[in-house]
């Protein structure tokens, strides 16, 4: 299998506090990771370090085995290969549906507008929001925010998307329209790495679950064996808690 990102010993410290702790994790083309662990293990901050939103205290990301935290390595053009969704959504709350998902395209990739209206009318039919173009991201449900976000990181047209925590911030009847777009898009063959408390889809909708607790990758391996037969007794507490 190809290897899309390749972690390692990955380390992130916050002043004195160590957050992430020699990490290693890769992601094959094409695969689907759930990230699951208690608040503060480190989750975010491993999502953050991959897209370089944070930047890791020591370690290496191979990226399509190049890696990126080389000096002369141009991170800017590696972003645009990582769609990010967020718990918050992040939209532009001012501004319409359609121009929410084109200033990316505009400004970043240095689209046409005509362009990426196209682009961004494709990846809105994909999540059901091609309807809301001209509404205002803060007339928007969660659900439909959040599909808007999606709508938007996917007409980047990156390789990888990462998703944090993207339904723990929707009221629960709104959870399983984001989902299933997620589990549609994970059937399509995208690559993703899903930071979720959604336990039913990290189960069946991912190609593999990593557990991580205190900063470090405690367990991972496909769904089946992590819910069913962990071997760890941290994985096993942490599921009795939330299952
Ligand atoms: P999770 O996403 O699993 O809940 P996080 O990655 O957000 O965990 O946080 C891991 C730890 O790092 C927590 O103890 C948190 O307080 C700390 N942390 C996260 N971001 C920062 C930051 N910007 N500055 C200082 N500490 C941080
Ligand atoms: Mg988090």
């Amino acid at each position: 299998m190809e290897k899309i990102i390749d972690i390692q010993h990955l380390s992130k410290d916050f002043g004195s506090h160590r957050v992430l702790r020699d990490i290693d994790f890769s992601v094959n083309k094409g695969e689907v990771v759930s990230i699951i662990g208690s608040s503060g293990s480190g989750k975010s901050t491993l999502l953050r370090c991959i897209n370089l939103l944070e930047k890791p205290t020591s370690g290496q990301i191979i990226y399509n085995g190049e890696n990126i935290l080389d000096d002369k390595h141009d991170i800017y053009a590696y972003r645009t290969k990582l769609g990010m969704v967020f718990q918050q959504f992040n939209l532009f709350n001012n501004h319409d549906v359609l121009s929410n998902c084109t200033v990316g395209q505009v400004k970043v990739l240095g689209r046409s507008e005509e362009e990426a209206k196209a682009v961004a009318m494709k990846y809105l039919k994909v999540v059901g929001m091609d309807q809301y173009i001209h509404a205002k991201a803060k007339q928007l449900s969660g659900g439909q925010k959040q599909r808007v976000a999606i709508a938007r990181a996917l007409a980047m047209e990156p390789d990888v998307m990462l998703f944090d925590e993207p339904t723990s911030a929707l009221d629960p009847e709104m959870v399983g329209e984001v989902l299933k777009i997620m589990k549609d898009l994970a059937e399509s063959g995208l690559t993703m790495l899903v930071v979720t408390h959604e336990m039913d889809f990290a189960r069946e909708v991912s190609d593999r679950v990593v557990f991580m607790d205190q900063g470090v990758i405690a367990e991972e391996g496909e769904p089946g064996k992590i819910f069913n037969n962990p071997e760890e007794e941290r994985t096993k507490e942490f599921l009795k808690r939330i299952l």
